[in-house]
């Protein structure tokens, strides 16, 4: 599927639950989706756990549209784990929603997963040569499968076996019988962590979900951890391969919430200080400086605080843009039809904006938004962006326009520049964005910025 948005898109999000206190989870996995749904509106899904019997409900759209509360009061069982998706493998249908589920000699296994597996070509064709057949397109039903055959030597062996023969990315949570359980890539590409209050034990892709249903963070899952939560607490496996710690750095810059907390990072802190850096490395003489809603705003913010260019609310956003929201055409929008951001001109009339973005991708967004601001009376406009220019794709769960259309990947600053029709474009650097982080250590996958990836990737996977 090409990717038409000038954003990279979201991936996946998982949350697991266990209830101590034996009471039904479906309602606290419901409200940990809710947090979690930035990162995937495309399908939603809930599989309960009681004492082994599995109930999975699913359905496309939001989870405000798929679910009710009757429908959650009808799921039973103290373990659950539920999935919101953005479709990054596989095609946007039903059948490929998560969690999926099976039943593997008697015993009914559900499993959902955030990430990406790049070898996954491979495995199923020697699969379904030995005579595998599938219902979906998706990673996640090769990686049921892988764990279903070597369940009757134990839940960890099936692990250790199944991670030893995928590669790429995976941050994915189980329920069987009366566990849940939950494993990270060996890279920690995916974020996961651990959340506990006195009645509940959570496995979640972000912090924000905890703080939805009041528990307390405990840690991340470790890179190449296995967590398994049952009557006797929660224990941790190690899986065998040890590699280098490669969390995406893009979480921070984009995809995750800024009140979430992955791997000891705020993402807020993150995101403010690549701004305040951002200002030491291009200095740019303004009256204003604003940021793009919503993830260009706390870098606006660090911007100002490290300059002293006085920080405004330049473009309003309209929240209430769903997905079946018809989208006006290209002459509508020449005409000056501005749905998603509308400008403030009182902040902008007259002004010399300096405006933050979090990143340019196809430039098409940025375009459109400097001649909004140019419409609304800017004086002059420069961009300034809060990561390094996107040269290359991703092939870890991040849906990414073709190179041929990421627009720093086919030109100079200057033709960017030219193109977005700005005063000028500038990028923060690659350490800029890794200072941001607030550690020295080279802990990040930074391949789209700079096409090291942490892995090889199979030829056959390569889009281009
Ligand atoms: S390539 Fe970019 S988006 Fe993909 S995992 Fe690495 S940093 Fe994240």
């Amino acid at each position: 599927m090409e990717h038409l948005k000038d954003k990279f898109a979201d991936e996946c999000g998982v949350v697991g639950i266990y209830k101590k206190d034996k009471k039904n989870a479906a309602k606290f996995i419901y409200y940990c989706l809710f947090a979690l749904q930035h990162r995937g509106q495309e399908s939603v899904g809930i599989a309960t756990n009681d004492n082994g019997c599995i109930v999975n409900e699913k359905g496309m759209g939001l989870l405000s549209e798929v679910f009710s509360s009757s429908s959650v009061e009808e799921l039973k069982g103290n373990i659950g784990i539920g999935h919101v998706r953005y479709t990054t493998a596989g095609e946007s249908i039903l059948k490929n929603a998560q969690p999926l589920d099976v039943l593997y000699k008697g015993k009914q296994i559900a499993l959902a997963n955030n990430g990406n597996i790049v070898n996954v070509r491979n495995i199923r064709g020697i699969l379904e040569d030995s005579g595998v057949v599938f219902n979906t397109t998706t990673d996640t039903e090769v990686i049921l499968n892988l764990f279903a055959r070597n369940i009757k030597y134990g839940e960890i062996f099936a692990i250790k076996e199944l991670c030893q023969l995928i590669r790429g990315s995976y941050a994915f949570v189980i329920t069987l019988e009366n566990k849940l359980i939950g494993v990270r890539d060996v890279y920690g590409l995916r974020p996961l962590c651990i959340g506990e209050n006195s009645k509940s034990y959570v496995v979640a892709s972000e912090s924000c979900a905890l703080d939805a249903i009041g528990a307390q963070f405990v840690r991340d899952v470790e890179p190449g951890e296995i967590i398994i939560i049952d009557e006797n607490g929660l224990k941790s496996y190690k899986l065998d391969s040890a590699v280098k710690r490669k969390m995406c750095i893009f979480e921070y810059v984009y995809f995750a919430r800024p009140d979430s907390t992955l791997d000891g990072i705020n993402v807020y802190s993150a995101r403010y200080n690549s701004g305040r850096i951002l200002a030491k490395e291009v200095p740019v003489k303004a009256d204003v400086v604003i940021g793009v809603p919503d993830s260009g705003l706390p870098a606006a913010i660090g911007y100002s605080k490290e300059s002293g260019v006085p920080y405004g609310v330049g473009l309003i956003k309209n929240k209430y843009i769903g997905r079946t929201f018809i989208q006006p055409s290209q002459r509508m929008r020449e005409e000056g039809v501005a749905i998603k951001l509308n400008p403030l001109k009182e902040v902008i009339a007259g002004k010399r904006v300096i405006i933050i973005d979090d990143s340019i991708v196809r430039g098409t967004t940025s375009q459109k938004l400097v001649a909004t601001l140019r419409h609304a009376g800017a004086k002059e406009v420069h961009l300034l962006v809060a990561s390094p220019p996107v040269i290359s794709g991703c092939y870890f769960g991040i849906d990414t326009p073709l190179k041929k259309h990421l627009i720093a990947a086919n030109m100079s600053l200057e033709e960017i520049t030219a193109a977005i029709g700005a005063d000028s474009v500038a990028y923060i650097s690659l350490e800029g964005l890794i200072e941001a982080m607030g550690t020295k250590e080279d802990v990040f996958c930074t391949a789209c910025f700079d096409e090291m990836y942490p892995m090889e990737i199979p030829y056959n996977t390569l889009g281009e």
